[in-house]
């Protein structure tokens, strides 16, 4: 299977020629911050199955002091892909388009969620990490 993704602006494009894996949403201060978003929703590729196809030239990116960051559009300010050690590692799901093909599984660090976020009933979720 193939999915495609891109930016706000239209710039940067992307193709992924596999499945997503490890759907999830974060609902702790920093992503919510760096989603700018009540939570984070996220999804790992398999490695060796991302593309970059335009603008890869526009993207900037923020470390943290783990190896983990993220990386924007520098024209729009979409937030496209998790990257480990300089590396891709996952795609944040509002940027993919269509059916990304897989659904969010846990919902994680819901005990630190905004105060002004209602959370659905009968969804898996955790107060903070997966046990
Ligand atoms: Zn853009
Ligand atoms: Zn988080």
């Amino acid at each position: 299977m193939s999915l495609s993704g891109g930016c706000f602006c239209g710039k940067i494009t992307y193709e992924i020629n596999g499945a997503l894996r490890d759907a999830r949403s974060c609902h702790c201060s920093r992503c919510r911050k760096a989603f700018s978003a009540q939570a984070s929703a996220y999804a790992e590729v398999v490695p060796g199955t991302f593309k970059w196809l335009s603008g890869e030239n526009l993207l900037t990116s923020y470390e943290s002091k783990q190896g983990f960051g993220l990386q924007f559009c520098s024209c729009c300010g979409s937030t496209l892909c998790g990257i480990y050690q300089g590396k891709i590692h996952g795609v944040t799901l509002g940027c993919v388009d269509g059916d990304p093909k897989v659904e969010i599984g846990q919902h994680i660090f819901v005990g630190s969620k905004a105060a002004w976020e209602k959370i659905p009933e009968g969804i898996t979720q955790f107060q903070e990490g997966p046990s």
